[in-house]
């Protein structure tokens, strides 16, 4: 394990992010080319060196969730393609087309304005059309489907717009049963139709795609042009409860140090509100990380770390930058020592996708919620090639 003299930081593998999409691009057909999800950060990653990455393994397009995130990415990424997947306002127009950034249209009014205003200043930007085949969040109603191709053609016909696909999203891709599978079915066989119809009027699309990585493991569709891989690629699961079918690899390592040990004896309490009690004689290690950091307070009294490849729980309530655990039966402790949080120590190995069984949520939220106080490590072949904000 590499040891750093911080109190706490992330290790980012790029080498579990090229296994990752080695094995995912082996999933794909011969017409899906791979688009990498690195919105929010790449969640949580480090959007930077993750981009850097995924750019000398030839990934060539790039998904974020606003303009903000494309500008940064399209520095990273300079001769890729870079679809924004949410709402950018209009009077970005100019920036859209001086970076070759493609937007999503959310509807029909969105297409117009945004088209007015690419008019004015004699552009056009080029974009997706997004269908809402039961998302419920953006996009031209699909379920019409008479009035959703009428919808496209209005849109194809904007002059401002140079529309080079459509696409939709998953809803329930994750989900095992018959009913859901049955909803990403007719979620899939929407869009299908609808751009069967439009080839038949001769409208031919560059990108009609449907993939994320729920899809990918679960449902996947080699007619869909590009696949959105998220989650997958930083190692971790749709669903935590519904294995992936290939082998996949954490990205993304969370650790810190033990600053103080004590013993306590039975009756003695532990942090804010004394929701631990002994009873009995422990002994108890103070490590340097919090809910600032984005070590969940919710994991108070629930979750486990790892010491020398030992677990240990989490004891009393997780404080802004400290939490204690309960070190009793781990042999050669000392202040200074590294405590694993997420990720491998030994033969163990604690996963964001566990942590967020802890607190009902996924482990998407627990990747994305490491702060901005974590500097992120990068290694490549065993190498430190960069650490964040370090002093
Ligand atoms: C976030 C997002 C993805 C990626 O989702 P994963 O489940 O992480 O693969 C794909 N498509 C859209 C539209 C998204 O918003």
């Amino acid at each position: 394990m590499l040891e750093y003299r911080q109190r706490a930081w992330a290790e980012i593998s790029l080498d579990a992010l090229a296994h990752n999409v080695q094995v995912i691009q082996n999933q794909l057909g011969e017409h899906t080319e791979f688009c990498a999800v690195v919105k929010a950060d790449a969640y949580g990653h480090g959007e930077e060196f993750i981009c850097k990455k995924l750019s000398a393994l030839g990934i060539k397009f790039y998904a974020v969730s606003s303009f903000e995130e494309a500008i940064r990415v399209r520095k990273w990424c300079p001769e890729s393609e870079i679809l924004i997947l949410g709402y950018t306002a209009p009077e970005c127009a100019v920036s859209l087309a001086e970076h070759h950034i493609i937007q999503t249209i959310i509807s029909e009014d969105y297409a117009k304005e945004l088209s007015s205003y690419a008019k004015n200043l004699n552009i056009k930007i080029k974009c997706h059309i997004k269908l809402d085949t039961g998302m419920g969040r953006i996009g031209l109603f699909a379920k019409s489907q008479e009035t959703c191709l009428q919808e496209i053609k209005t849109i194809l016909n904007l002059s401002g717009l140079q529309v080079e696909g459509i696409f939709t999203h998953f809803a329930v891709a994750d989900e095992p049963d018959s009913e859901n599978q049955a909803y990403t079915q007719a979620q899939e066989n929407l869009i299908f139709d609808i751009s069967d119809k439009l080839k038949q009027e001769n409208i031919l699309l560059k990108h009609v795609h449907c993939m994320n990585s729920a899809g990918i493991c679960y449902h996947n569709q080699p007619k869909s042009t590009l696949a959105r891989a998220g989650i997958i690629l930083y190692g971790l699961m749709p669903n935590r409860f519904l294995e992936v079918p290939f082998a996949l690899q954490p990205v993304l390592s969370l650790r810190t140090r033990i600053s103080h040990i004590k013993m306590i004896h039975k009756g003695d309490c532990v942090s804010y509100g004394r929701t631990y009690q002994a009873q009995e004689q422990r002994k108890i290690a103070t490590i340097t990380i919090g809910y600032a950091d984005g070590y969940a307070r919710l994991l108070s009294n629930q979750a486990q770390v790892l010491v020398n490849g030992i677990r240990c729980p989490i004891v009393g309530r997780v404080c802004m930058d400290q939490t204690m655990i309960d070190v009793t039966d781990i042999p050669d402790l000392s202040v200074g020592m590294v405590v694993t949080l997420i990720g491998q120590d030994g033969n163990d190995c604690i996963t964001a996708d566990e942590l967020a069984g802890y607190y009902q949520t996924i482990g998407y939220e627990v990747v994305c919620g490491i702060s901005k106080r974590i500097p992120r490590v990068f290694i490549e072949n065993s190498n430190i090639i960069h650490k964040d904000n370090l002093i």
